[in-house]
């Protein structure tokens, strides 16, 4: 190959699958890794609906990591394929890091995960993540806890709020990585279209400003996107929501639902793209979207699962 002045003669990749209950902090932690936000975050459970990935560079390694859904006891279809797509994401990697929640320790979920890792003989390490909101002694339990499990090799302590821990431990994961070579090109943070990006945006304002079930029942989707001469984008969306009457919620009291969640979504746009960003947001009705075998080909889950 021509000798690229930024590629090293030789090159480390590995593919890190990140897996671990609903809301241990999966997502915090790709993005903080990355120094972007790559995938979306919210206080609610399930947020992640997809396979996502976050890349990073560290002196000649490049670290894939792939975020997944939590893992959990699926009722649904679509939880059923969620929790698919989780599973063949740790399947398919070098390496797995389970995270767990320093406040919550091995809780159900995660007592499920340990169980399948047994049964499936994969092995991994352990994040104890949320440092920030534990005391020590705490953590010195929930490594004993983990310990007793057998299935991990090494135990590290995070916070990806703070960001506490994760250089040193992306520095051992790039030392460990398998020579290789980059599976993406080194600046690249994503393989996600950035339209897409632009609706998991808008559907993390709707999990973060929508009560209880109704985000679970909505889906965005990027209909239009334009580069404008003055250098900033259109962008319009459409909110799909399974009945007519979830409509009024979305769009609040005289409008105001939808007015905040349009900008609250456009100003963090406009950060992720560095340019000003008009968002126009629309509400439509798509019934049983949860059962529509296209919806899962386009998020890349199986409906079959
Ligand atoms: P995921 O479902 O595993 O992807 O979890 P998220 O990344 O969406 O995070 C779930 C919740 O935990 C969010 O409210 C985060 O702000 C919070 N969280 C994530 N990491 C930390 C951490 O290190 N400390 C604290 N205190 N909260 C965190
Ligand atoms: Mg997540």
């Amino acid at each position: 190959m021509a000798a690229d002045p930024i590629v090293p003669e030789q090159t480390r990749s590995a593919f890190i699958a990140v897996i671990g209950a609903p809301n241990t902090g999966k997502s915090t932690f790709i993005n903080r890794a990355v120094g972007t936000k790559v995938s979306i975050v919210s206080p609610k459970v399930q947020t992640t609906r997809t396979r996502v990935i976050g890349i990073v560079m560290a002196d000649s390694s490049q670290l894939v990591f792939i975020d997944t859904p939590g893992i959990f006891q699926p009722s649904k279809r679509l939880d059923r394929a969620m929790v698919a797509a989780a599973w063949s994401g740790a399947e398919d990697a070098d390496r797995l890091l389970l995270l767990i929640d320093a406040v919550r320790g091995i809780d159900d979920d995660t007592r499920r995960i340990v169980e399948t890792l047994t049964e499936r003989k994969l092995r991994c390490d352990v994040i104890i993540n949320k440092t920030d909101a534990v005391r020590k002694p705490v953590l010195l339990q929930r490594a004993a806890e983990i310990d007793a499990t057998g299935i991990c090799d090494n135990v590290y302590m995070i916070s990806a709020l703070t960001g506490d821990g994760v250089n040193d431990l992306i520095e051992t994961l790039a030392e460990n990585a398998p020579d290789g070579p980059w599976m993406f090109p080194p600046d690249q943070v994503s393989d996600m279209p950035e339209r897409q990006l632009a609706a998991e945006i808008t559907r993390e304002q709707l999990f973060r400003q929508l009560h209880q079930e109704l985000p679970y029942a909505t889906t965005v989707e990027t209909e239009s996107w334009q580069q404008r001469p003055d250098g900033s984008i259109a962008i319009d969306q459409v909110i799909f929501i399974e009945r007519q009457s979830q409509r009024a919620i979305v769009l609040g009291k005289g409008g105001s639902r939808i007015k905040s969640l349009g900008t609250a979504a456009r100003k963090e746009l406009s950060e992720l793209l560095e340019c000003t960003v008009h968002l126009k947001l629309f509400v439509k009705v798509r019934e049983k979207w949860g059962d529509d075998p296209e919806r899962y080909g386009s998020w890349g889950l199986d409906f079959n699962a």
